[in-house]
């Protein structure tokens, strides 16, 4: 059950919602995202106990700070200045996007204040172009922009099936632990030593579980071959994203539920260890 900000206990997971898709390359709609995946989320047609037995619904389980309204200009300060603040409150932000670009910023604000950091990346993309298009902040770039930072001491990408050339080289220049798609499961390489945080694009998942999303990669992950991976995740978790849900394109509102289990099972793993 979601209490105030003020009231929360520390490490408290946060949910914020990120209306923002304008670094997206394909299709708009993400942003369309986070009211959406919260009614999934708050649905009665599931209980609020997870997979793990986390009852959700336990007083100050997690906290919302609703959606992120920008006021800057340019919307990436907005970002890192919002998850620094939830983050200096000792809170847990669990970002609902979005287009993947909103990684970064994110993960900025992490950078600083959370030290030693592993990111987990679920994906059918890599995200790791220098550029698309003359933007090296769209939704294609977020990681190689936070590896030539240091933001984040490990990236460890699950589900990519789309590697090309140039990004083969930049995960080598980066030291990007990629697993790809054709050879999971990989339940073991998620045993990873100190703060976590787990990037979640919803493109990952085969598009028959998951088809509300820009950009439709089949021979994905299953959702029961996702939470399992999740499961197995064994650091602490000190924040997560779920981006890439495009409601635009879910005609049978599948993938928000979708969105709304995986969002469970992470708070779940989050809360429960
Ligand atoms: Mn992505
Ligand atoms: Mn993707």
């Amino acid at each position: 059950m979601t209490i105030s900000l003020k009231s929360a206990r520390p490490g408290t997971p946060v949910l914020l919602g990120i209306p923002f898709d304008a670094n997206s390359s394909w299709l708009r709609g993400a942003a369309g995202a986070p009211p959406i995946i919260r009614v999934a989320f708050g649905s009665a047609s599931s209980n609020p106990t997870t997979e793990t037995g986390v009852d959700l619904s336990e007083e100050g389980a997690y906290c919302d700070a609703g959606d992120l309204k920008f006021t800057f200009e340019s919307p990436f300060p907005a970002i890192e200045s919002k998850i620094g603040e939830l983050l200096d409150h000792n809170l847990r932000p669990v970002c609902l996007g979005g287009d993947h670009s909103i990684t970064l910023p994110i993960i900025c604000a992490f950078g600083e204040r959370i030290p030693g950091l592993t990111i987990i990346h679920f994906d059918a993309h890599p995200d790791l172009y220098d550029e698309l298009e003359g933007n090296r902040l769209s939704h294609a770039c977020p990681f190689a922009r936070i590896m030539e930072k240091g933001a984040a001491k490990r990236l460890i990408q699950v589900g990519i099936r789309t590697m090309t050339a140039h990004q083969r080289e930049q995960a080598k220049k980066f030291g990007v632990e990629v697993i790809e798609m054709r050879h999971l499961p990989a339940l073991d390489r998620m045993k990873v030593d100190g703060p976590v945080y787990i990037s979640f694009d919803m493109d990952a998942l085969d598009p028959a579980f998951a088809p509300g999303i820009s950009h439709r990669e089949p021979g994905g992950m299953s959702v029961r071959e996702a939470i399992a991976h999740i499961h197995a995740i064994n650091g602490r978790v000190a924040g997560a994203d779920i981006v890439e849900f495009n409601p635009a394109q879910d005609n049978t509102q599948l993938t928000a539920m979708v969105a709304a289990k995986l969002l469970k099972e992470i708070l779940g793993k989050m809360i429960g260890g």
